[in-house]
């Protein structure tokens, strides 16, 4: 491929819509255009990028025994009524109907479709495993789409499905996902963490993210530098913190005027924050009220008080809702609410005694509580969110947190979407049973977006080489010097020929223009044909990771080349 006749129109300024790095750096490469809030076109360059990360996939799917097919975008609604998701994927869910008045949706995710088409046709046990995946188009109409590729509404998917006999088979089926995620993610050059997460309303066992470790990122990951655990901060499991034993008190209503912070009633009372109980309200997708509470230095976890209550979806209580069920926001306690209300009590909560909490009145708390003795029979989980220095559930070091990309994740599902679409087959001794199922996805694009975000500079991208566009560019200083272009486009052949991924800036630019396009797009490596070229036979390659440079003779600059691709 020659520039000249590429179409990746750079720019010079910073798009002031952008607000990432990848999502500025793919705009100023000419790599990506907008269609609209979350829709892109990708331009030559990016394509290129996308086309190789998808074979990194698809020879790693094909390796764990995944075979490739392709599903329709355009989904029937009664597949999703017969799982219930049709009304649980709410808004973010792309709708439409046919000339017939038919509902459809375009394709968030398949595994109604995929488990529709298996349970046609799978009978037996001698049919399993079966590992069935596609890259493709999917669609979500995200609340908020931004960062470019990163969180888009139509972005590429390579989602794969694992259909076993029994849970045993689904284990195995989901380490060699986890194994195979584990090699795409290293080929690509990236710097990740495989870490515990949360399930969601996808349902099922165990889960883990694959996070690209970026401060861009939009997950939080608490991890321990002494053993290898790492989580989700939505999941990130955290112990029990038992009190000290003291005399127990009487419990004591009393007056706490223009106290609605616990900052404001633990200064007020004269007690550490440690010593108060803090609630958060909210209501479920059924309007039922759910009243959480944890220590007034801790965060609550939606992910696990969503869990603790079997719920789909929560969101902040309005106060009418709690004041009907005997709550008063500000000042709310487990203490006096009305029979039947879903309490739910963060465990070290349970352990705490003499503490203060609210006493569903304006103006006024308790002092004295004792969850143990005081609150009834509330349902006691682990709720709170982890916080840097929080212990490890595993060795007791303390956590680190920090920022990361989900650039993949793989579920294991069990038998939920089996059992809800009838997705069954025969055992060996001929019992009827449903399939075990786990699902794994790759987000194409936002693997790209994650790539620049961990390997830029000032002046561009600096591709990983396995996935960068062109692996080498090859610049005649001035194209418009016959000899240069002549030599610049031998070694241009030379290097096609090696089997190098190989680009010819051909274009009579001046070479500073060049060389900023080449340092913006990222190419890994630069071979420089100038007047010395010429004169003295030598070429300058220049490596864009690192900046070191090399002058090589026309005779051993392939050799060397070579030596410099194969460590990049
Ligand atoms: P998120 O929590 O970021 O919304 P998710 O957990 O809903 O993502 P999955 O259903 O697990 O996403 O989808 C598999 C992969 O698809 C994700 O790991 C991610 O790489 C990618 N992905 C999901 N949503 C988007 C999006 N809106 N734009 C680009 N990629 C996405
Ligand atoms: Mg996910």
């Amino acid at each position: 491929m020659r520039t000249s006749q590429l179409y990746a129109p750079t720019l010079r300024e910073v798009p002031a819509e952008a607000e990432v790095i990848s999502h500025k750096l793919m705009l100023r490469a000419g790599m990506i255009r907008k269609a609209a809030g979350g829709l892109y076109t990708y331009l030559p360059l990016a394509w290129r990028t996308i086309k190789k990360i998808e074979q990194i996939i698809r020879e790693e799917m094909d390796a764990a025994g995944g075979q490739e097919i392709a599903m329709p975008i355009v989904q029937p609604s009664e597949l999703w009524k017969e799982t219930g998701r049709w009304e649980v994927y709410g808004d973010e869910m792309f709708r439409l109907n046919d000339r017939h008045g038919r509902e459809f949706c375009l394709g968030p995710t398949h595994e109604e479709m995929v488990t529709s088409i298996v349970r046609d046709e799978v009978r037996s046990y001698k049919q399993l495993p079966l590992l069935l995946y596609q890259i493709q188009n999917k669609y979500r109409d995200e609340i908020r789409p931004r960062f470019g590729l990163m969180r888009g509404r139509e972005f590429i998917m390579k989602d794969l499905y694992s259909f076993d006999k029994d849970e045993e088979g689904m284990r195995i089926s989901y380490k060699k996902m986890y194994d195979a995620y584990t090699n795409i993610f290293t080929r690509c050059g990236l710097k990740f963490r495989p870490v515990e997460a949360d399930n969601g309303a996808i349902g099922g066992g165990g889960s883990h993210e694959f996070t690209v470790l970026a401060d861009a990122g939009e997950s939080t990951i608490a991890y321990c530098e002494k053993c290898d655990y790492a989580a989700s901060d939505e999941k990130a499991e955290l112990k029990t913190i038992h009190s000290e034993t003291e005399a127990l008190l009487p419990l004591e209503k009393v007056a706490t005027p223009g106290t609605k912070t616990i900052a404001l009633v633990a200064d007020y009372l004269k007690v550490p924050v440690e010593k108060t109980i803090k609630a958060v309200a909210y209501q479920t997708e059924k309007d039922e009220v759910v009243l959480a509470f944890v220590r007034g230095d801790h965060e609550v976890n939606e992910v696990k008080v969503l869990n603790a209550v079997d719920a789909i979806a929560l969101r902040m209580a309005d106060e009418a809702a709690i004041r009907a069920v005997g709550g008063e926001p500000g000042f709310m306690s487990p203490i006096g609410i009305k029979k039947g209300t879903k309490i739910v009590v963060d465990a070290t909560v349970m352990e705490m005694q003499n503490a203060v909490a609210g006493a569903n009145e304006v103006d006024a708390h308790y002092i004295n509580v004792t969850p143990k003795r005081d609150f009834g029979e509330p349902i006691v989980a682990d709720l709170r969110l982890v916080q840097e220095g929080d212990p490890c559930p595993h060795c007791g070091a303390p956590l680190k947190m920090t920022r990361g990309i989900e650039a993949g994740q793989v579920f294991m599902l069990g038998t939920k979407y089996s059992k809800a679409l009838g997705a069954t087959f025969l055992d060996e001794s001929g019992k009827e049973k449903p399939l075990v199922m786990g699902c794994y996805g790759i987000g194409v694009g936002r693997t790209m977006a994650a790539a620049i975000e961990q390997n830029n500079d000032k002046d561009g991208v600096i591709w990983p080489k396995s996935i960068a566009p062109f692996e080498v560019v090859v610049v005649p200083v001035n194209a418009k010097v016959p000899e240069q272009l002549a030599l610049a486009e031998s070694i241009y052949e030379e290097l096609k020929k090696a089997g190098v991924d190989v680009l010819l800036d051909d274009r009579k630019e001046r070479a500073g223009v060049k060389f900023k396009d080449c340092d913006l797009i990222g190419y890994p490596l630069r071979v420089t044909v100038g007047p010395k070229a010429v004169e003295e036979g030598t070429v300058e390659l220049r490596v864009r990771k690192s900046g070191e440079t090399f002058v090589e003779t026309k005779d051993n600059y392939l050799a060397k080349v070579q030596e410099l691709l194969a460590v990049l």
